[in-house]
Formats: structure tokens, C-alpha cells, sequence
């Protein structure tokens, strides 16, 4: 046994500088635990945990643990945004046209080599967004029969 100890959710909020809440806690825990939640999908989760939550506080919560870096927002186009609480390595998704089911993907070759742009035009770049579209297995089994 070991006895260092991971940080505990609380400790991580705190850690980046936010008020620490039941509902905070367990939205970073709801994020974390699924699978690129929707708004909708964050709120019932965390609704599961600490029973009632307005839409509002989710929205609140979810834009301060984006603007603090413990989770990532994803905006896939024609797609409600997205949350999944694996930051800060710029892995990519890839996105079914049809049912909207979303999967990390790595970056294709080592370390985050996307932030490398042919052409920077003078930016500083911390972020490439990157989303393959497609068909996932299910919905091209679905056509194909
Ligand atoms: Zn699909
Ligand atoms: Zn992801």
C-alpha cells in the first residue's frame, strides 16, 4: 500500500481555484464518468448524485470547470456541446453523421504534433480541434442490411 494519496474531486477544484460545492463535485464526477455527456446528460447525472439541480447552475458549473481546465468542451457542428473530463493531452474525436455517438481519438502521431501548424501566422497555439466524421459500426451495419 502505498500512502500518497490521489487528490481527492474536492481537493482538485480547489486546487484550481474554485469554491468547492456538492453539485461542482459531482458534476466533475459525472463528466468524468460518461462518455462525452451532453448538457442534458451532465445535469441528470449530477442530479443522480445530489438530487435537484437547475439547468442554470449546471450551465454555471460547467462553464467554470471548463474555464478552470478540469474538463474540455467539445462543439461538434450541428451537435449539442459536449463535456468529457480528459484535458489537456488535445486528443481528437471522431463523430457518427448519424447517431451522433462520439470517440476519443488519439493524436496520430506522439505528442500532440496537430499544435504544430504549417503556418502559425504569429499565434501562439494551445488547441487544434480536430473531428473525423463518419459513420460509426452500428450505423453502417444499420445501412448496409
Ligand atoms: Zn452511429
Ligand atoms: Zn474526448
Amino acid at each position: 500500500m502505498t500512502a500518497s494519496h490521489a487528490p481527492t474531486t474536492a481537493e482538485e477544484l480547489r486546487g484550481a481555484g474554485l469554491r468547492v460545492t456538492a453539485a461542482r463535485v459531482a458534476l466533475l464526477e459525472t463528466v468524468r464518468d460518461g462518455d462525452h455527456l451532453d448538457a442534458e446528460g451532465v445535469a441528470s447525472g449530477v442530479r443522480d448524485r445530489v438530487g435537484h439541480i437547475s439547468v442554470q447552475a449546471v450551465y454555471e458549473a460547467l462553464h467554470a470547470l471548463t474555464a478552470a481546465g478540469l474538463i474540455r468542451r467539445i462543439e461538434p457542428a450541428g451537435s449539442p456541446a459536449r463535456f468529457e473530463g480528459r484535458v489537456g493531452d488535445n486528443h481528437h474525436h471522431v463523430v457518427c453523421r448519424s447517431c451522433g455517438v462520439v470517440a476519443d481519438v488519439d493524436c496520430a502521431v506522439d505528442e500532440a504534433p496537430c499544435l504544430t501548424a504549417s503556418d502559425d501566422h504569429g499565434f501562439s497555439i494551445d488547441e487544434a480541434e480536430v473531428i473525423y466524421w463518419g459513420l460509426c459500426p452500428d450505423c453502417s451495419t444499420a445501412r448496409s442490411s
